[in-house]
């Protein structure tokens, strides 16, 4: 299944995409966490990504581009993967067509739009705090990682992101209704778009997730009976829909 998570920053695609990758055993690909190991490595790219990443600017496509495609043309990405924060714009989004054309794969199967206002935004980000080895997310309003600096999940330093600051969050809502707002429309017209109430609370955005994915995943397999070239996903099995 390849699947694209779309919303605005702190939307809470990061922590949903964990799941539903455990889920449906895909690969998650998250564009801003490639960016950040490029970064962390000192890297050219991740020098040139820096100056961007920390104005709350995209960084260019023809870069971003570049690493979704050498990602997803590896072999374990040919089952199906999750993008996350990828694309950002229309012309990421024809890139994509095209690198998976290109690579023989087939085009998306689904688009969830994480619906949360702006002003739910800022106070998520500016108050979120990282691990540093696991990506896990923590909020200095609920958790004592903040304090303790140190990951509950995998013993990591938690630290900071230094886009997560009020100014570039406020920059990055603005690029995001410039630019990758207009996606919703382009993915509505094509029938991928399906929209989730992103801003209650993390098990109930995890539970509709859920259930997008297995009615997708059902009308896929069933019109997988029709065209067998598609037949080959993991399907989320009943036990984890009981266990949600
Ligand atoms: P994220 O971790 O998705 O919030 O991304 C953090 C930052 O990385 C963004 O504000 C951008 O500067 C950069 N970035 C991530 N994904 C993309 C993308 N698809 N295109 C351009 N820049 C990106």
């Amino acid at each position: 299944m390849r699947i694209v998570f779309l919303g605005p920053p702190g939307a809470g695609k990061g922590t949903q995409a964990v799941e539903t990758c455990e889920s449906l055993r895909i690969p998650h690909i998250s564009t801003g966490n490639l960016l950040r190991e490029e970064m962390a490595k000192g890297s050219r790219l991740g020098k040139t990504a820096k100056g961007y990443i920390e104005k709350g600017q995209l960084v260019p496509d023809g870069l971003v581009v570049d690493i979704v495609a050498k990602t997803i043309k590896s072999a374990s990405f040919r089952k199906g993967y999750l993008l996350d924060g990828f694309p950002r714009n229309l012309s990421q989004a024809r890139a994509l067509d095209k690198v998976q054309s290109v690579a023989g794969l087939p085009g998306l199967d689904l688009v969830v739009y994480f619906d949360v206002p702006d002003r739910a935004v800022v106070p998520r980000l500016t108050g979120r705090r990282v691990c540093r080895k696991c990506g896990m997310n923590y909020h200095v309003s609920r958790d004592r990682e903040t304090v303790t600096g140190v990951c509950g999940k995998c013993g990591g330093e938690i630290y900071h992101r230094s886009d997560d600051t009020k100014e570039t969050v406020v920059n990055r809502l603005r690029v995001y209704h410039q630019q990758t707002a207009p996606l919703l429309q382009h993915y509505r017209r094509l029938g991928l778009l399906v929209s989730v109430r992103a801003e209650r609370d993390i098990g109930a955005v995890s539970r509709e997730v859920g259930g997008v994915i297995r009615r997708m995943a059902g009308s896929a397999a069933h019109a997988a009976v029709r065209r067998p070239a598609r037949v080959r996903m993991a399907l989320p099995g009943k036990k984890q829909a009981r266990q949600r």
